[in-house]
């Protein structure tokens, strides 16, 4: 037996890593990324702008301009607190340290698997309550988990992912108002979504929202914040390591988030193309697309991980959820530039053009 596999906690050991793809030489749609780069005309700016920040020096420990510019670009109100992390998945995983031994994390499932992975890396409990057929939130179900788990932390991704769709606000107001767990809604694709709960964190002290820069353009900064009552983010902010956000993704941001006017735009088209994506896909004989709020669309296919192997001999990457527990069949597309999605639609329909003679 090796030095590590007689070292490490078992429980790691039992653990699946994240799994990443190549995709070099690929249509790259499987992890909801921006398709859109920077505008060749910032180019010489942000240079100049990078050419000035000293790399020799620790980072700004509060990173105070970068929040300020986050605060500009996403409209959270001045009475609010913000607290920056290296991606929200480092905001995930600084919320379950603030938890004690034995707690429990809860969200709903399918849902976002870091949610379920952070728990077991920092010895948590973890408890996925399932949503309906449709994905939605079974509420009686949710509300009888809090009770009998009496959980620390609820996460619930809005809009979801993998499935795309925003639960109902009612709801989650209920399930707020149900329970002393701090309730987290996790809404990384805020941008293309018609509802936010920012609003809500006022009324709600036990609500707070995570947000990313990673779905509206920016993945390779990693950067994501928590909103909160200022209260509840200075408290949390102990728990922060110091310089968590280095020197280039705050001067970066501070330059490429201030383009508030593209970054929106950017955003129009792609809820745009996601329509008629949805549109595209439900033509196809035997798809079923679910609608979404997201930056992607989940849908159902006859031989899904066919079609996911065809796609990738044919230069598109997408995401096969197919052996995933309810969700049999199910493959999620990131929504990409008009070009990209063309390129897709086309070899999702040779596929079954192809398929045609033997399907019924
Ligand atoms: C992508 C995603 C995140 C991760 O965001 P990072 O800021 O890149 O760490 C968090 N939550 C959900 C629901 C996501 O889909």
């Amino acid at each position: 037996m090796s030095f590590i596999n007689n070292w490490l906690r078992s429980d790691i050991q039992a653990i699946n890593a994240y799994h990443v793809p190549p995709a070099s030489d690929v249509i790259k749609l499987d992890a909801m990324e921006s398709p859109f780069a920077l505008p060749e005309d910032l180019i010489g700016q942000y240079l100049a702008y990078l050419a000035d920040s000293e790399l020799n020096r620790y980072p700004s420990p509060g990173a105070d301009q970068l929040n300020q510019t986050l605060r500009e670009l996403m409209e959270i109100p001045k009475e609010f607190g913000v607290l920056l992390g290296n991606g929200s998945d480092e905001l995930i995983q600084l919320l379950a340290l603030a938890c004690a031994a034995d707690d429990t994390i809860l969200s709903v499932e399918p849902s976002f698997v870091m949610y379920d992975m952070i728990a077991k890396f920092t010895r948590l409990n973890y408890k996925g309550v399932a949503l309906t057929k449709d994905y939605q939130l079974d509420l009686a179900l949710m509300l009888q988990a809090i009770s009998e788990h009496n959980p620390k932390l609820i996460f619930i991704a809005y809009p979801n992912n993998p499935t795309g769709n925003t639960f109902d606000r009612a709801d989650i107001e209920v399930i707020i108002k149900s329970t002393d767990a701090m309730v987290i809604l996790d809404e990384a694709y805020y941008a293309y979504a018609g509802d936010s709960f920012i609003g809500d964190i006022a009324k709600y002290p036990n609500l707070v929202v995570l947000r990313t820069v990673s779905k509206i353009g920016f993945a390779g900064l990693r950067l994501g914040l928590l909103i909160g009552s200022q209260e509840t983010v200075s408290e949390l902010d102990k728990l922060r390591l110091p310089y968590n956000i280095n020197t280039l993704t705050q001067v970066s941001g501070n330059f490429l988030l201030k383009q508030k006017t593209e970054i929106k735009k950017n955003a129009a088209i792609i809820v745009e193309q996601r329509a008629l994506l949805l549109e595209d896909l439900a033509k196809v004989n035997g798809l079923i697309a679910y609608p979404s709020q997201a930056n992607f669309i989940l849908f159902k296919a006859p031989n899904a991980q066919a079609l996911f192997d065809y796609l990738k001999d044919n230069g598109v990457l997408i995401k096969n959820l197919s052996s995933a527990p309810k969700l049999t069949d199910c493959l999620r597309v990131t929504v990409g530039s008009p070009e990209q999605n063309q390129q897709f639609m086309q070899v999702v329909n040779k596929f079954y053009i192809q398929q045609g003679g033997t399907r019924d």
